[in-house]
């Protein structure tokens, strides 16, 4: 099987972590990792106690890796594979066949996936759910950038605040009223 990245060097077996075993290229350091084997280690590997909640941490942001941008076929059937992004803020996506149930991740990306601690959540970014609350953090990330071009950050910090605010106030719709009424 040859790497899907360089397309010349041949894929070897090799271990991400202890007992996950994969396709490693030794020329660009990506991976093909079996999906069965995946979910068999996720299940039986306790994830880290800190591994509860996704995060996007500037850490993680810094480690943002290359990421294979064009399409990628899958080395074993030939097919494209779909492209999964993994949160609002990073730009790199997995690669996946469901076809043959494998992934394809770049150098590097499963560091980050530890690093944002989703490496034993992988599954979850395959979903419509996952992907559609990556667009919804997307969409209200660009409206916040708008909002702070126009009246700057303090502002949009009042703003923030006034609207946490006011999703937890039971006098919502009166003060609602009071402000739109011109
Ligand atoms: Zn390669
Ligand atoms: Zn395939």
């Amino acid at each position: 099987m040859k790497c899907p990245h360089c397309k010349t060097s041949d894929l070897k077996p090799t271990m991400i972590d202890e007992y996950l075993p994969a396709m490693g290229c030794g020329t660009c350091h990506g991976c093909l990792l079996s999906l069965l084997y995946y979910r068999h280690w996720a299940e039986t590997q306790k994830s880290p106690a800190t591994e509860s909640e996704p995060r996007n941490s500037g850490a993680a942001l810094a480690l943002e890796p290359p990421d294979t941008t064009a399409a990628i076929t899958c080395p074993k059937c030939a097919r494209v594979m779909a492209k999964y992004k993994l949160s609002g803020r990073i730009s790199n996506r997995l690669d996946v066949c469901s076809t043959c149930d494998e992934a394809w991740l770049d150098g590097g990306e499963w560091e980050l996936l530890e690093a944002l601690h989703l490496s034993h959540k992988i599954p979850a970014i395959f979903t419509d759910a996952w992907q559609r609350r990556i667009r919804r953090e997307l969409t209200e990330e660009t409206r916040r950038g708008i909002l702070t071009r126009m009246i700057g950050a303090d502002g949009t910090a009042r703003v923030e605040q006034f609207r946490a605010w006011l999703a937890t106030t039971k006098h919502r719709s009166h003060i609602m009223t009071y402000l739109y009424r011109g």
